[in-house]
C-alpha cells in the first residue's frame, strides 16, 4: 500500500490545527502509520528541502520550518501521494480551492500550513530522513473492509 509524508508545520501547530489536519486524513479512509512532534535540525531542514537549496525563500524557508515543533505523519492508502496533495491545495493558499487545507487555513505561501511528498519517490526520500524503520507501525484495521 501506497505511503506519504505529510507534516503539519510550525504555524499549524501554533495555531491549534493539529487535530483537524490529522482528522481530516483519517476521515478520508487513509491510517496513520507513523505519527510523532518533533523540532526540526537546521541540517535535516535543508536536506528535506534541498530541492529548493539555491532558490530566494530558501533560507526563509529553512528559518521557518525550523522556527517550532512540527507535527510528522506517514500516512497509508491508495494513492495516497497524490490525494492527500488535493487534499492539501495548492502551494499558494491564495489559489488554493476553498475547501482543501490550505484553502480553507492559510493566504500566505510561507505559512501554508502543511507538508505533503509531491511524488512516490519523494515521499519515500522524506519518510526516510525523518522516520526510523521501526517508528512506522504495520496494523490492520477492522474498518479497512468497509472502505476497500
Ligand atoms: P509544496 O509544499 O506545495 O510542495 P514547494 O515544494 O514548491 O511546494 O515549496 C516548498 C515550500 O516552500 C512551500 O510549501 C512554501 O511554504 C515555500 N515556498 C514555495 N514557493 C515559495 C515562494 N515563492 N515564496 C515563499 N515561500 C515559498
Ligand atoms: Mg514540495
Amino acid at each position: 500500500m501506497e505511503r506519504t509524508y505529510l507534516m503539519v508545520k510550525p504555524d499549524g501547530v501554533q495555531r491549534g490545527l493539529v487535530g483537524q489536519i490529522i482528522s481530516r486524513f483519517e476521515q478520508r479512509g487513509y491510517k496513520i502509520v507513523g505519527l510523532k512532534m518533533m523540532q526540526i535540525a537546521r541540517e535535516t531542514a535543508e536536506k528535506h528541502y534541498g530541492e529548493h537549496a539555491g532558490k530566494p525563500f530558501f533560507t526563509g524557508l529553512v528559518d521557518f520550518i525550523t522556527s517550532g515543533p512540527v507535527v510528522a505523519m506517514v500516512v497509508e492508502g491508495k494513492d495516497v501521494v497524490v490525494t492527500a496533495r488535493e487534499m492539501m491545495g495548492a502551494t499558494n493558499p491564495l489559489k488554493a480551492i476553498p475547501g482543501t487545507i490550505r484553502g480553507t487555513y492559510g493566504v500566505d505561501v510561507g505559512r501554508n500550513v502543511i507538508h505533503g511528498s509531491d511524488s512516490v519517490e519523494s515521499a519515500n526520500r522524506e519518510i526516510a530522513i525523518f522516520f526510523k524503520p521501526e517508528e512506522l507501525v504495520e496494523y490492520g484495521r477492522a474498518i479497512d473492509t468497509w472502505i476497500y
